[in-house]
């Protein structure tokens, strides 16, 4: 019909082989991904891509024309959604807004990062996923600032890259751990205890509050998804695909490559994962990046009269207190379903029998 088609990458800032190592082979281990990938950033040009407009040819064609030529979203499967009422301003639009207000706070992501109550990440992977904001723009935020904030930003927009090309050259990982001698691992699987992480019901308060914020927003803060994919992982003992997969269903970023490189890096599985022997305790971890439990609090509104010391583990306040506070464990709000201590020592002899 005389309509030229053409193609741009705008996804990633490099794609599967533009990053190799010098015998030409993928990289498995990030840091020396990321040194290549930023010698050649710095050796390429970087301007920015000129914006496609449709041609007379296309938009002298009627809709129902086009749309034999071009499927709609429905028809793709996409379903219309309320973004605006979870929070989420859709579109271009929405994306310039929001690395506008980054721009401003680019310089303190280091130290707020962590924080899940604290504004302190970028929220733009929504926007990444869809395409609503160009890659390369937000490198060039990154690139702007030359302080360790901006730097340390910029590798999270590098792991992005890093998960890509691991999905393209080992697209086994879909169904199978990277390391594949921890498809060995006899994971227990238990239904109930897998609904329970689902459902918010752990009886661990940062662990269901950040179940909360996924169930209700479709968004979980970075820190939040590292300790709930270890708890499911190592304190459930649960096979991380069926974690992977609730995520999926449930994520408005959902993204094959990063999802499953997540999953894989909690679960130890992955290419330079976390260590298995390093298994994070849910509780130092609210202490830490929760203090106060103002995050526990805003989604777990049940515990809000516990004080900031128990907040983390209400199961640690003595019976008189819990009386006191008029909180009954069990009922108001569950008990812990495992106990840490007893599972990592299973989890860790799982990952030694699979090989270490
Ligand atoms: P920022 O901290 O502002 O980072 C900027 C951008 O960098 C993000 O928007 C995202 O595009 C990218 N990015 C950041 N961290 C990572 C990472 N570790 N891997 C790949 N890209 C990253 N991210 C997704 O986009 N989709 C997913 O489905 C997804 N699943 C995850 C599952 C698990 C178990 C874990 C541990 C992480 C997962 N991540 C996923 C990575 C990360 O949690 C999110 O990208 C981040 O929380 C999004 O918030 P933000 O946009 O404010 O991030």
């Amino acid at each position: 019909r005389g309509v030229a088609f053409r193609t741009c990458k705008d996804t990633v800032v490099f794609e599967k082989d533009e990053v190799l190592t010098r015998s030409g082979q993928p990289f498995s281990v990030f840091t020396p991904y990321k040194n290549a990938w930023l010698k050649k950033l710095t050796a390429t040009p970087f301007a920015p891509l000129t914006p496609i407009r449709p041609q007379a040819a296309w938009k002298r064609l009627a809709k129902p024309a086009r749309e034999t030529l071009v499927p709609e979203l429905e028809t793709l499967g996409f379903a219309r959604t309320n973004l605006k009422a979870l929070g989420i301003e859709p579109g271009m639009s929405g994306a310039a807004r929001l690395i506008d207000d980054f721009t401003g706070r680019v310089d303190r992501y280091q130290d707020a990062r962590n924080y899940p109550d604290v504004r302190g990440v970028s929220y733009l992977s929504v926007h990444n996923r869809f395409g609503t904001c160009s890659i390369r723009d937000l490198v060039r935020v990154a690139m702007q600032r030359q302080t360790q904030s901006a730097a340390t930003w910029l590798s999270e927009l590098i792991w992005r890259d890093f998960y890509f090309q691991i999905l393209w050259h080992h697209p086994r990982v879909v169904t199978s751990a990277f390391k594949p001698k921890y498809d060995d691992i006899p994971w227990q699987n238990d239904e109930g205890c897998f609904r329970a992480w689902c459902e918010a019901r752990t009886g661990y308060p940062i662990i269901d509050a950040a179940m909360r914020q996924l169930n209700q927003t479709g968004y979980m803060h970075n820190r939040l998804r590292m300790i709930v994919a270890s708890f499911l992982t190592k304190d459930l003992l649960i096979d991380w695909r069926w974690g992977e997969r609730y995520f999926a269903e449930h994520l408005n970023d959902h993204d094959l490559s990063a999802n499953n490189g997540g999953w894989q890096w909690a679960a130890s599985t992955g290419c330079d994962a976390q260590p298995y022997f390093r298994i994070f305790n849910p509780v130092s971890q609210s202490e830490r990046f929760d203090p106060k439990g103002a995050f526990i609090r805003r989604y777990l509104p049940e515990l809000a009269v516990i004080p900031d010391r128990f907040i983390h583990a209400p199961w640690r306040l003595s019976q008189a207190e819990r009386k006191h506070l008029g909180l009954d464990l069990g009922k108001d709000y569950p008990s812990p379903i495992v106990d840490h201590a007893t599972q990592r020592a299973i989890a860790l002899h799982y990952y030694d029998e699979a090989g270490g």
